[in-house]
């Protein structure tokens, strides 16, 4: 079942200096055929994309510029607005670590204000950022979202949201208990992820943080795992995922993995980064992609 976030208050922004109202109103259920497959071409569905805000109200780290991400994401959401995507996912690491729960629970209160206001249906995956300080819990109810890792159905689509914030003795993630290259996607998360597949017949796209094309510090610590149980789907046309902040595509098994480049990169909106993905009912996929991230054009494997 698709999450779909009760309606948000209406947002006011200033368009040529003058105060406008407007509604959030992207991917609001039910979605007749036109918000399907959107207005220009008549068949496709658009999702709006940004990883890696890292947003933060503290000095910059190196080239992390915590406090800059607020105004990027606004020029996102001043494009996701005419894009009028179905709906919207950030693939994790919302935020960035604070020395308490309680300014951790502030950024993310912060970030999320900004972000709710894009649309009304989101999804969030879980990057380890996200959970440095906060349990899960306190970070999946604050932004009002049930599950870490699930499934929904958009159009010819089947999305899958997976949670790769799990230590090799597949505890999860929480307040400092793990080291960032210890990600792993644990038994019963990978048997849910096989079942829910096999119970499909849609083309299937999946949103993660950490990487599941490579076998590095980076990668996920079972990713050959996770790559087979993909593989042996058969419907897998392509991950999108986060984490290493620049941006690549693999293509592995017929499946493409596809990373975004990181929101919260440089001191200037020339470093900004999201983007806007189109599918095709035949299963190809566009992404415009904005700033610093690349276009891409996958097709079908
Ligand atoms: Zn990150």
């Amino acid at each position: 079942m698709p999450y779909v976030n009760p309606p948000l208050q209406r947002r006011v922004f200033l368009r040529n200096g003058t105060l406008v109202m407007a509604a959030a109103s992207c991917g609001a259920a039910p979605l007749n055929a036109t918000q399907l497959y959107g207005d220009e071409t008549g068949d496709e569905l658009r999702i709006g994309l940004v990883t890696d805000l890292h947003y933060a109200d503290k000095p910059p780290g190196g080239s992390r510029h915590y406090r800059k991400t607020l105004g990027k994401l606004e020029e996102a959401g001043r494009q996701f607005e005419s894009d009028n995507p179905a709906f919207i996912v950030e693939l994790g690491d919302l935020i960035d670590a604070a020395d308490s729960v309680a300014t951790e629970r502030r950024y993310l209160n912060t970030i999320n204000r900004e972000f709710s206001q894009l649309c009304d249906q989101r999804h969030y995956v879980l990057g380890n950022h996200c959970v440095d300080t906060l349990t899960k819990d306190e970070f999946l109810g604050s932004v009002g979202q049930p599950k870490s890792y699930y499934s929904f159905d958009q159009g010819d689509y089947h999305f899958v949201v997976l949670d790769s914030c799990f230590r090799s003795d597949g505890q999860p993630y929480q307040r400092k208990n793990f080291t960032w290259t210890d990600a792993n996607i644990p038994a019963a998360e990978l048997d849910w992820l096989a079942a829910d597949l096999k119970a499909t017949n849609k083309h299937v796209i999946v949103f993660a943080h950490q990487r599941l094309d490579l076998d590095n510090h980076y990668a996920v610590k079972n990713s050959a795992a996770v790559r087979k149980t993909l593989e042996t789907a058969g419907n897998v046309l392509a991950v999108f995922q986060g984490h290493s902040h620049r941006n690549d595509l693999n293509e592995i098994g017929g499946i493409h993995y596809c990373t975004l480049v990181a929101m919260v990169e440089g001191a200037t909106m020339e470093n900004n980064g999201y983007s806007m993905m189109s599918l095709s009912p035949n299963g190809t996929i566009r992404l415009k992609g904005y700033r610093e991230q690349q276009d891409r054009h996958l097709l079908k494997q």
